[in-house]
């Protein structure tokens, strides 16, 4: 792998780029297991080229998978504590790139700076958390039922992983995978989005300076189709976990199927925001505005509709748009709030929601248009009020900075409303009466539920979705559950 250090410059990728991603220690060239194609990778926010980045192929993605299997026996048997001393060194290495790291991701996704920040530490968190994990007890006692027989669950890693990854979040949704898998025992395969692959590749470069041994951890960037079939059709990948769109993966749900593979599927989202007449309206707009518009509204925890008591509905909407119309946009360099989407397809989509909910009879309160001043890929924040449920955007998901809202009466009407949806992965409740609160979250079919606030993932917590929003959890430590198989071990002594 070719690595562009500050100390061995390549001109022809680093030229005409800003002096702040030019002078990062961490851009790559390739990934492991380079073909001849190449990809173009651009800054969202201006079009420009950021990197060309050499792509692999069906025989790359085959020679990871080789790789990996080489290396898993020694990984799979090497003393917890090391395998904890180089996750650690991992965690370490990263938190001292973090600014680095953050600039890359701020190029290649858009995302504000300051965000991409707070995703380096969120990234790094997992790594920590599973360095830890790898130290508690894999051997588990059961009482046993038959005579002079003695029983333990001995939890072992299934082999080769492999990870799949989209754009908004490029370094923490691979951490929040691989950190979980290494932990476990398995070795891993890569393969990050094509929107960001940058961040991956730093990632990997930090991870070989950590110490992995070769095989442990590869990249392979290219063409999903052909590097990820490559990977459902191999019976040694044991486990396959993705995050991304709900289409993709039900496709890699059945692309599993032959071979029976340990799976983990994060996909969409649908959470609704609802809001009571007993909630502190200015601590629910202040949350409101977290809840949709981080990572410029591209965030599967994103709130994709909102549920107004009509006690507080006109209140709730008048300072809802006013504090939507005061944010900020512009490159994610100058940290504004809100940066460009990932591309023109996402813009299309909210040109198209907007339209639709307006057609169905929405007001437009603010936004509406995408912000030619700033670029073609910035579009205003925007709400809509009085939208009906029959409008595309309270069924598919915005994921944009879209925010529609509408009225509800009585507690039993808003619970079908947000319930009436394939996905389940979170759902957020702004209220001060406990009993109603305590009912809400029983009744709400999701994953997760937050009460008063939207910031609620972290490293300790099982993050994941109910119905088609997925299978299986990440982080704590059912995050480990997809990459350990349990043996039943029974020893008689009679
Ligand atoms: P996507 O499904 O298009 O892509 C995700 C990954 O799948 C990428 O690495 C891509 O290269 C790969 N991929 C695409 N087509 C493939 C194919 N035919 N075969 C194999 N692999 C393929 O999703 P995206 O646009 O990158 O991300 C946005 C989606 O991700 C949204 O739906 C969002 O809700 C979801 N998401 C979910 C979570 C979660 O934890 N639940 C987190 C972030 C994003």
């Amino acid at each position: 792998m070719v690595s562009l250090t500050k100390e061995t410059p390549m001109t022809d990728m680093t030229a005409g780029l800003a002096p702040w991603i030019r002078d990062t220690s961490l851009l790559c060239e390739s990934g492991d297991f380079p073909g001849d194609g190449r990809l173009a990778v651009r800054d969202p926010a201006s079009g420009a080229l950021v990197a060309q980045v050499a792509m692999s192929d069906a025989i790359g993605a085959r020679a990871a998978v080789d790789a990996a299997h080489r290396a898993f026996e020694g990984w799979a048997q090497m003393l917890p504590q090391k395998r904890a001393q180089i996750l650690h060194r991992w965690h370490d290495l990263m938190m001292a790139a973090k600014e680095d790291l953050a600039r890359i991701m701020t190029a290649e996704q858009g995302k504000p700076i300051a965000e991409a920040r707070g995703e380096i530490d969120y990234a790094a968190s997992f790594v920590q958390f599973y360095a830890e994990e790898a130290l508690r007890p894999n051997i588990e006692g059961v009482t046993s039922h038959l005579p002079d027989a003695e029983m333990e669950l001995w939890r072992e890693p299934v082999g080769v992983a492999a990870l799949i990854t989209p754009w908004n979040f490029p370094c923490a949704m691979i951490t929040r995978k691989a950190a979980a898998a290494l932990a476990a025992g398995c070795t891993v395969v890569i393969h990050p989005s094509a929107e960001t692959p940058l961040s991956a590749l730093a990632l990997s470069q930090l991870a070989r300076r950590a110490g992995f041994p070769d095989g442990v951890i590869s990249t392979v960037i290219g063409d999903a189709a052909t590097i990820v079939g490559e990977w459902t059709a191999d019976v040694r990948v044991r486990a396959l976990s993705f995050t991304g769109s709900t289409e993709v993966g039900k496709l890699l749900y059945r692309q599993s199927a032959d071979t029976v593979k340990r799976l983990v599927l994060e996909l969409g989202g649908h959470a609704p925001f609802i809001v009571f007449p007993s909630a502190d309206l200015d601590r629910a707009v202040a949350e409101a505005i977290k809840a949709k518009f981080a990572t410029s509204g591209q965030d599967c925890l994103g709130a994709n509709r909102f549920y107004v008591h009509r006690d507080v509905y006109d209140a709730f909407c008048t300072k809802f748009a006013a504090a939507t119309a005061a944010l900020t946009m512009g490159h994610g360099h100058d940290n504004p709030d809100i940066g460009p989407l990932i591309n023109e397809r996402a813009i299309e989509k909210q040109r198209a929601q907007v339209a639709d909910a307006i057609a169905k009879g929405a007001r437009l309160l603010t936004g509406g248009a995408v912000d030619d001043s700033h670029g073609p890929l910035f579009f205003k924040p925007t709400v809509l009020a009085d939208v009906p449920d029959t409008a595309d955007i309270m069924s598919q998901e915005n994921f944009g900075p879209v925010a529609p809202v509408t009225v509800f009466d009585t507690e039993e009407d808003v619970i079908a409303r947000a319930n009436a949806t394939e996905y389940g992965l979170v759902a957020y409740v702004h209220s001060q009466d406990p009993r109603r609160i305590y009912r809400m979250t029983r009744a709400l079919q999701f994953g997760m539920v937050a009460v008063n606030r939207t910031k609620v993932t972290g490293a300790p917590i099982p993050f994941g979705g109910t119905k088609q929003s997925g299978l299986g959890r990440e982080g704590a430590r059912q995050g480990l559950e997809a990459f350990t198989d349990i043996k039943y071990v029974c020893r008689d002594w009679g």
